[in-house]
């Protein structure tokens, strides 16, 4: 899907290499403020490439769309009926029939003079004379006039050329993420093909010397690597490529290897694991050797540690090793910053407010978000918030967002619930 855009790319400029860089003197970030960071400093990283429109579902339109044609193209009747000039007063009326009819497709090329009407069909284009249609439930018939009452509104059951779209009109707007819904309009103001951006690549990279993959022996003190299916069927459900980079020991040097290779493989990189300050954190090593490092300590739980940097000028987020902090980080920082890479708009992910079937005493200063699923109406949460925890992402249907400040939630107290899907899970 991608050939066109490799022979003959678009490609926009590279990130800076210090995009990632906080203000000076920060110590904490609030989720807020690291959102907003990552808004303004990414941009769009995927070429253009030109698909036919029944192989753009899910991709990011790269340019304004206008329409080539109006829809309806013509005046046509809403329903099947009779066509005569409206209005019609209050009362009885008869009116001659025209012989024919207008079919969609087969329009009736007579003038229908005024005071008769003429069999038409729904989605007929009006003959010359009509601009209005009676049900054909409304009318009785013997086939050469039909008998009708009014009152009969002028344009009744009848849509008029270009109500919906107008040619010219723009319809879909740069960044757009192609729905089924567009691809229906699309079509019908005469668009055929679209200026799309390459899908982005998202590379995966495993990190832990504990690790080993599902399906190979575990050893003692071996864990099987939960992240990497989970970090690539996110990346795919979120609309991009998943480029598996496998796992790599903690050891630098095979670390290196592998992000080289990751970096000329995909337009962004998620590591898991090893992005703290300890002995074995190596992805925030390398990426501090490279320069162009930040450690970020959101002021989120789960979530830090945080590493994000460029290496040889590809994005790099160094997600925590602990699965449920490597998701939310992901949901929360990861996709909308993928989003703006990937050519589409920044993401909020949209919830709404549940009444809690829970108590929890929130401390103030950071922001939460618990492994959360709608029942009868109320937000439930998972019994523990160990990030550990696997088994509760999977019972979660979505998360609950407990803003920065101190709060002691009540049951009955309303919480926001959002929805995975409102993340594109
Ligand atoms: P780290 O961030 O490397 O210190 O890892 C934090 C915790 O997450 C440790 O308990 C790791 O064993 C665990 N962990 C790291 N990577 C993975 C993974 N890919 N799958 C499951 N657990 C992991
Ligand atoms: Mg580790």
């Amino acid at each position: 899907m991608t050939g066109s855009s490799q022979e003959n790319p678009i490609a926009p400029p590279p990130l800076r290499n210090d995009c990632f860089a906080l203000p000076a003197g920060v110590n904490w970030t609030p989720v807020d403020d690291a959102l907003d960071l990552l808004r303004n400093r990414l941009h769009p990283v995927t070429g253009h490439e030109p698909l036919p429109i029944a192989e753009a579902l899910g991709r990011v339109l790269a340019q304004d769309v206008v329409a080539r044609r109006s829809n309806p193209p013509h005046a046509n009747s809403a329903v099947d009926g009779y066509g005569f000039a409206g209005p019609l007063p209050e009362g009885v009326h008869s009116l001659p029939l025209v012989p024919g009819r207008a079919a969609a497709g087969v329009p009736l090329p007579v003038s229908v003079p005024a005071g008769h009407a003429v069999r038409i069909l729904t989605g007929a284009s009006l003959p010359s004379g009509v601009d209005t249609v009676v049900l054909q439930e409304d009318v009785t018939s013997d086939g050469t006039q039909i008998a009708l009452r009014g009152p009969l509104k002028k344009g009744a059951n009848a849509r008029r050329a270009g109500e919906d779209v107008d040619k010219g009109d723009p319809v879909l707007a740069a960044g757009r993420v192609l729905t089924a819904a567009d691809l229906a309009l699309l079509s019908a103001v005469g668009v055929a093909q679209v200026p799309v951006r390459a899908v982005l690549r998202v590379a995966v990279i495993s990190t832990g010397d504990e690790l080993v993959d599902p399906g190979q022996t575990a050893g003692a003190g071996q864990i099987f690597d939960a992240n990497r299916p989970m970090l690539l069927a996110m990346a795919q459900r979120f609309g991009f490529r998943p480029v598996d980079m496998g796992r790599v020991r903690d050891d630098r040097a095979a670390l290196r290897d592998r992000l080289d290779q990751a970096a000329a493989r995909a337009d962004v990189v998620l590591t898991s694991g090893g992005a703290s300050a300890g002995d074995e954190d190596h992805v925030s090593a390398l990426l501090q050797d490279a320069g162009a490092m930040q450690k970020w300590r959101i002021a989120v739980k789960p979530g830090r540690p945080l590493a994000l940097g460029m290496w040889s000028g590809t994005p790099v987020f160094g997600l925590p090793g602990n699965p449920v902090a490597a998701m939310v980080c992901t949901l929360i920082f990861a996709r909308p910053a993928m989003s703006l890479l990937a050519g589409a708009r920044w993401l909020v992910p949209q919830g709404f407010d549940l009444p809690a079937a829970f108590e929890k005493n929130k401390k103030p200063g950071r922001r939460e978000y618990l492994r959360a699923r709608m029942r009868d109406g109320r937000a439930e949460v998972f019994a523990s918030e160990g990030s550990g925890r696997i088994s509760g992402l999977s019972w979660a249907d979505g998360l609950v967002e407990l803003q920065d400040g101190a709060r002691h939630v009540r049951p009955g107290d309303p919480v926001r619930f959002i929805p995975f899907g409102s993340f594109g899970l």
